[in-house]
C-alpha cells in the first residue's frame, strides 16, 4: 500500500503552493491514468492534490476569435461542445477516437496532455525501464516493441505518447497556458512534450510545481478540410498504432496551407514544418501527398517488431490528406475506416 497525504486545492494558487517544495506531489484531476499507475506501483506520490473542483471548466471566446478551454473541461464535454464541433471538428474527432465514453466523461484536458506512455514495460515494475527509474535500462529496445516509436526515439527510450487529443492540438497550433510560483506562461503545444533523449522519465516541459490552467485554440479551425485517422488493433478502446491529424487550406485544388501531425509514432506528436512548407502551392493529389509522407518519414527507424509502422504511417498520411482534401473526414461515430 502506498502512504500518501491528500489535499484538495481551493484555487490555482493553493494548488501551486501545495506543489511547491514537494517533488513527490502529484495533481489529480479525473484520475483515469494516475489511479491506474498508483495501483501498479508505477507512480508513488507522497501527496495527492485534488484539483477536480477548481473553476477551470469553461470554454470561452478569446479576443482574437479563438477559444480558451479550461484544463478541467472533460474530454466528452469538449468533443460535444457546439463551438468545437462547428469550428474545430478535427479536435472533436480526435477526442472521440480515444478511450471509451465513460473514460471521456472523467478525463480532463490537462490530464489528457499529461497521460503517460502505454509501453507495457513501463507498467511492469519487475522489468527495467528508464522512464520509471532513470538509468535502469530499457526493456523494449531488445524486447517486444511492436507498438513503439519509429521517430525521435533514443537509446534510452523508444516509447510513444498515447494521447489522441494532443495530435489534433499539435496540428491546430494550440497553446498551453501554465501557472507556477513565478506567474503564468504560455507554451506551444508542439513544444510541450519532449523527446526522450537521456531523460525519458521527464515527459513534458512542465515544471514539477506548475499546473496547466487552459489550452488555447487559435482562430483558424480548418473546419472545411480536415481529417483524423486512427489506425489501431481494434476499432474501439485501443491506443493508436499510427494516427494522423491533417488540415488543409485549399484554393481550388491547390494547397495554400497544410498541417499534419502524427500520433503513435514518437514520444510527442510529430510534425515537420519543412515538409509542410513543401506542400504549399502543390495540387492536392496522391502523388504530392505520397512525396510529403516520404519526407515526413525520412528519419523513421524500425526496431525488431515495429517496421510495419513505417509503411502503415505512409499510407495513413496519404489517406488522411485525401480525406481532408475531398472534405470527407474520417467518421469516429461509426468506427469505419473510410
Ligand atoms: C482503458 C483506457 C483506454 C484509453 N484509451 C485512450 C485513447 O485511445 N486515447 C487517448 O488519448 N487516451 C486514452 N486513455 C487515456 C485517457 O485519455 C487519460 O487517462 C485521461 O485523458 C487522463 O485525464 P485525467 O483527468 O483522468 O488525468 P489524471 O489521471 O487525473 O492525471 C493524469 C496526469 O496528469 C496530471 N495532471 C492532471 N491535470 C493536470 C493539470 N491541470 N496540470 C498539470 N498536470 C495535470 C496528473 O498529475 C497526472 O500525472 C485511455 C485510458 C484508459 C484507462
Ligand atoms: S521504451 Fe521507454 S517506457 Fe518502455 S521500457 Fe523502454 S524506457 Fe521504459
Amino acid at each position: 500500500m502506498i502512504n500518501f497525504q491528500f489535499s484538495r486545492a481551493r484555487d490555482v494558487a493553493d494548488a501551486i503552493l501545495l506543489l511547491t517544495g514537494h517533488p513527490g506531489a502529484k495533481l489529480i484531476a479525473g484520475g483515469t491514468n494516475l489511479i491506474d499507475l498508483m495501483k501498479e506501483n508505477v507512480e508513488q506520490p507522497s501527496r495527492l492534490i485534488d484539483i477536480s473542483r477548481l473553476p477551470l471548466r469553461t470554454i470561452e471566446e478569446t479576443a482574437d476569435g479563438g477559444l480558451r478551454v479550461g484544463a478541467l473541461v472533460p474530454n466528452s464535454g469538449l468533443a460535444y461542445d457546439p463551438l468545437i464541433e462547428q469550428r474545430y471538428p478535427l479536435l472533436a474527432s480526435a477526442i472521440l477516437a480515444g478511450a471509451s465514453a465513460q473514460l471521456r466523461n472523467m478525463a480532463s484536458v490537462g490530464g489528457n496532455l499529461m497521460q503517460r506512455t502505454r509501453c507495457a514495460y513501463f507498467y511492469d515494475t519487475a522489468t527495467p525501464c528508464n522512464k520509471r527509474t532513470r538509468s535502469s535500462g530499457c526493456s523494449a529496445i531488445d524486447g517486444l516493441n511492436r507498438n513503439h516509436a519509429i521517430l525521435g526515439a533514443s537509446n534510452s527510450c523508444i516509447a510513444t505518447n498515447p494521447s489522441d487529443m494532443s495530435v489534433a492540438l499539435a496540428a491546430l497550433d494550440a497553446l498551453v497556458h501554465i501557472a507556477g510560483p513565478s506567474g503564468e506562461r504560455t507554451m506551444a503545444l508542439t513544444d510541450f512534450h519532449r523527446l526522450p533523449g537521456e531523460t525519458p522519465d521527464i515527459d513534458t516541459n512542465l515544471e514539477a510545481d506548475e499546473i496547466i490552467t487552459a489550452v488555447e485554440l487559435p482562430p483558424r479551425g480548418f473546419a472545411s478540410n480536415y481529417s483524423y485517422l486512427k489506425i489501431r488493433d481494434r476499432l474501439s478502446y485501443a491506443f493508436a498504432l499510427v494516427s494522423v491529424a491533417a488540415v488543409l487550406e485549399l484554393e481550388g485544388n491547390a494547397i495554400s496551407e497544410a498541417r499534419v501531425a502524427l500520433g503513435g509514432v514518437a514520444h510527442k506528436p510529430w510534425r515537420s514544418a519543412e515538409a509542410e512548407m513543401a506542400l504549399r502551392g502543390q495540387a492536392a493529389t496522391v502523388e504530392h501527398f505520397s512525396r510529403f509522407a516520404d519526407s515526413l518519414l525520412q528519419e523513421a527507424k524500425a526496431r525488431s517488431h515495429n517496421g510495419f509502422k513505417i509503411e502503415l504511417a505512409r499510407r495513413a498520411i496519404v489517406r488522411t490528406l485525401m480525406q481532408a482534401a475531398s472534405a470527407t473526414p474520417q467518421s469516429q461515430a461509426h468506427k469505419k475506416i473510410a
